[in-house]
This record gives C-alpha cells, structure tokens and sequence, in this order.
C-alpha cells in the first residue's frame, strides 16, 4: 500500500478536484459524496484515508468488507456502502456489514434484503447497467420502472448508480451520465419517488460525473494507487 501520508495527499487533491467541478458547475460541495473504493486495500489504507478526513468507504465482496470493519471497528462513524454484485444468499450478512446497498438489481434480491433487515428499510440504489452489457451486473434502462415498483416497500430507494460502458475519454463518459441523470428525472415525476442520488464517476472520469449531477462519487486508485492484486 502506499504510504499514510501519501494517501492522505491524494485524497486532498482529489477533494480540490471534487471542490473545482462542483464550483464549475454550480453545485454546493456538501450534495457530493466521495466514497472511497477500497475494494483490495488493507484495513491500514482504509484508516489512512479515515484520519485525513474521509468517512464512506465503498467494498465490492462481502467477505473481505466484514473482515476489514471488524479490522476497523474503532472508526464508528465510518459509513459503508456495498458496491459490488449482491447475491441473494448473502444478504445477511451484506446487511449487517453495510449501511447502503448500491447494487440493487433485482426484484428477488430486494426480497431477500428485507427478509434480512425488515425495519428499518435497508437504504439501496439501483444498479443501472446502461449500455446493456451482458458482462456487467445491473438492471437495463427499460425494467428500472418496474424494478422500482417490486422494492420499493421492501428497500428505501435513494436514487441510481452506474458503472457506464467503456469510454475513450472522459468526455465520451458525459453522455452516460447524463441519460443516467434524465433517467432518473423522469423516474422521480412518474413513481413520486425523490430518488435525489446519482453514484456515478470513478476515478478517470469523477469531475465530468460532478458536473453531470453525481451526489456519490466511487474513487478508488486515485487515492490508494494501483490494487494490489
Ligand atoms: C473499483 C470500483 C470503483 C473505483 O474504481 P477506480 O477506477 O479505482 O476509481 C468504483 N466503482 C465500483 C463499482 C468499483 O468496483
């Protein structure tokens, strides 16, 4: 990993990064959420980041997560957010390791959240896969509507996440994010929903998410460096 203060560096920068793009693009700094994808990291990179300041961490296998917070078990006020693909027979324990699901992708699965955490309604996202790609997790544009209506009594809805298709520059990830914000504009007026977060934007592209209406962003190597594999 890299060095404590070298982390705590890369997170200042990325932070004025977060900082200029919001003020470009007219928005207030606190409607943006930088959520550290620490996925691979070990616990000493995660409480690196927590002493320079940051609170939402964001793990992709349930496993490694609970291992890491019980690692990190001091850092009470830290928040973790679900990133990766959810299985239904680990909803238990993704339950009790994390405070939001950004990975709901299914009617089943929002079943089995709340079989696992009836009340209070497990705040989730729904995992958008906009460019319909086979490989990737996450519900096509068309059956979001109707995904929504299945969970919305079984999850609290708090907006849309992407993990758009491959783009050649971060200007060609605009496009996505846009259609996912306009999507999520016309999914609010027809389900009454507010669905106020958009969890868009990693590491190559976070500033052109910021401008497009990203209140997450998921930043992972620009602040831990390269994974270790
Ligand atoms: C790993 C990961 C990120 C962060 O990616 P970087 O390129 O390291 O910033 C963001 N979102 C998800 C879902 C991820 O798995």
């Amino acid at each position: 990993m890299l060095a404590a203060d070298e982390i705590g560096a890369r997170l200042r920068e990325v932070r004025d990064r977060i900082a200029q793009s919001a003020q470009r693009s007219g928005r207030t700094l606190d409607a943006i959420r930088l959520v550290l994808a620490s996925k691979t990291q070990p616990a000493d990179a995660v409480r690196a980041a927590y002493h320079a300041g940051a609170r939402d961490f964001g793990e992709n296998y349930i496993r490694e997560a609970a291992a890491k917070r019980a690692e990190l078990a001091d850092l009470t006020d830290a928040t973790w957010h679900l990133i990766g693909h959810l299985q239904s027979n680990k909803t238990r324990l993704a339950t009790r390791t994390f405070a939001i699901i950004q990975t709901l992708d299914s009617a089943r699965l929002a079943d089995a959240i709340a079989h696992a955490q009836p009340r209070p309604l497990m705040p989730a996202l729904i995992e958008v896969n906009l460019g319909g790609e086979p490989t990737k997790s996450g519900v096509g544009v068309s059956d979001v509507a109707s995904l929504i209506d299945a969970a919305r009594a079984k999850v609290e809805i708090l907006g849309l996440m992407t993990i758009p298709p491959h783009a050649e520059s971060a200007t060609g990830a605009r496009s996505y994010f846009a259609k996912l914000r306009r999507l999520r504009d016309r999914l609010a007026a027809t389900t009454g929903l507010a669905l106020s977060d958009l969890s868009m934007g990693m590491t190559e592209d976070f500033e052109v998410a910021i401008e497009e209406g990203a209140t997450m962003v998921r930043v992972g190597r620009a602040v831990f460096g390269e994974r270790p594999q």
